[in-house]
C-alpha cells in the first residue's frame, strides 16, 4: 500500500465484476474507502467481505444506473456514509453487439440508458459534491470502441464515442472546480462482458476473435485508473488508450 490515497473516498460502478470488481480491489488496497455499486447483491456482498479481510475499507450500494431516482439515492447514501466522494469511477457498462438491421432495440435502449446515460446521471449526482470540496476526480470507461468503428458494434460504439465526448467537454466545464477528467479505452478485457450479447452469430464471431488473442486481464485496466488517480493535483491524466498486443485494432 503507497497511502497516496488514504484520505480518499470513491464510488466505482459495475463493481460486481470485471474491471469494476479489479478497480475496486485495487483502490482499496491503496487506502481508498470504496462505495461498490451494481445489481447483484451477492456479489457486491462478497467483494465487501474480501476487501475488509484484507484490511480495506468498502460499502456496497445497490442500484440499477438506468434509473435516474436509484442513483440519486446511491450517490445520497454513499455521500452521507463517508462525508464526501473524491474519486468517482464510471464503469458499468453493457456490450450487446449486432448488425443494426434487424436488432433487437431493446439491446440498443439497454446500452444507450447504461453506457451512457447511467454514467451521466452518476457524474450528475456527484458533480455537485465535487465542486463544493473544490476537488475531485471522475474517471469514464470508454473503449478502443469509443475510437475505432467496426461492422456489428455500432450502437455499442455510438455509446462509447459519446462517452469520449461527453468526457472532454465535461473536462473543459470544470477544469476550473479542481476536478479532474480521466476517460480510459480498454481494448479486449477478459471479463464477463461478451456473455450477455443476446445476437448468437455476433457473439460467436466476437468470441473467435478474443479467443484467438491474449485479452488484457480487468487488473490491467485497474493499474492504469490507480495510475490517474494517483497523480499530483496539477496533473490531468486525460486519455488512456490500452490495447492487448495482440490486439490490431
Ligand atoms: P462485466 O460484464 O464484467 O461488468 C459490467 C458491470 O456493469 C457489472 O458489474 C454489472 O453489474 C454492471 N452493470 C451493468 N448494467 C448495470 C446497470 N443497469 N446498473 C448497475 N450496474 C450495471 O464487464 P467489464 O468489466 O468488461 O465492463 C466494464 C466496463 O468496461 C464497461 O463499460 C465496458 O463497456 C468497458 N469495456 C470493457 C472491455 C472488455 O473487453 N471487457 C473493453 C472496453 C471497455 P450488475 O450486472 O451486477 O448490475
Amino acid at each position: 500500500m503507497t497511502n497516496k490515497l488514504n484520505t480518499k473516498v470513491a464510488i466505482v460502478t459495475g463493481a460486481s465484476s470485471g474491471i469494476g470488481e479489479a478497480t475496486a480491489v485495487a483502490l482499496a488496497a491503496e487506502g481508498v474507502k470504496v462505495t461498490l455499486v451494481a445489481r447483484r447483491a451477492d456479489r457486491l456482498e462478497q467483494l465487501t467481505k474480501q476487501i475488509s479481510e484484507s484490511g480495506g475499507q468498502a460499502i456496497s450500494i445497490i442500484a440499477d444506473l438506468t434509473d435516474e431516482m436509484q442513483v440519486r439515492d446511491m450517490v445520497f447514501k454513499a455521500n452521507a456514509y463517508w462525508g464526501r466522494i473524491d474519486i468517482l469511477v464510471n464503469n458499468a457498462g453493457v456490450m450487446l453487439l449486432g448488425s443494426v438491421d434487424g436488432a433487437d432495440t431493446e439491446d440498443w435502449r439497454r446500452m444507450v440508458n447504461t453506457n451512457l446515460l447511467g454514467l451521466m446521471y452518476v457524474t450528475h449526482a456527484v458533480l455537485p459534491l465535487m465542486k463544493a470540496q473544490k476537488t475531485g476526480h471522475i474517471v469514464n470507461i470508454s473503449s478502443v470502441a469509443g475510437r475505432i468503428t467496426r461492422a456489428g458494434f455500432a450502437v455499442y460504439n455510438a455509446t462509447k464515442w459519446a462517452v469520449c465526448a461527453f468526457s472532454e467537454a465535461l473536462r473543459q466545464e470544470v477544469y476550473k472546480d479542481k476536478i479532474r477528467i480521466t476517460v480510459v479505452e480498454p481494448g479486449a478485457v477478459k471479463t464477463e462482458l461478451n456473455e450477455h450479447i443476446t445476437d448468437t452469430a455476433a457473439k460467436e464471431q466476437f468470441n473467435l476473435w478474443i479467443s484467438s488473442i491474449t485479452q488484457l486481464e480487468s487488473k490491467d485496466i485497474a493499474a492504469a485508473i490507480v495510475y490517474a488517480v494517483t497523480q499530483p493535483p496539477h496533473v490531468n491524466v486525460n486519455e488512456i488508450l490500452i490495447r492487448p498486443t495482440e490486439q490490431e485494432r
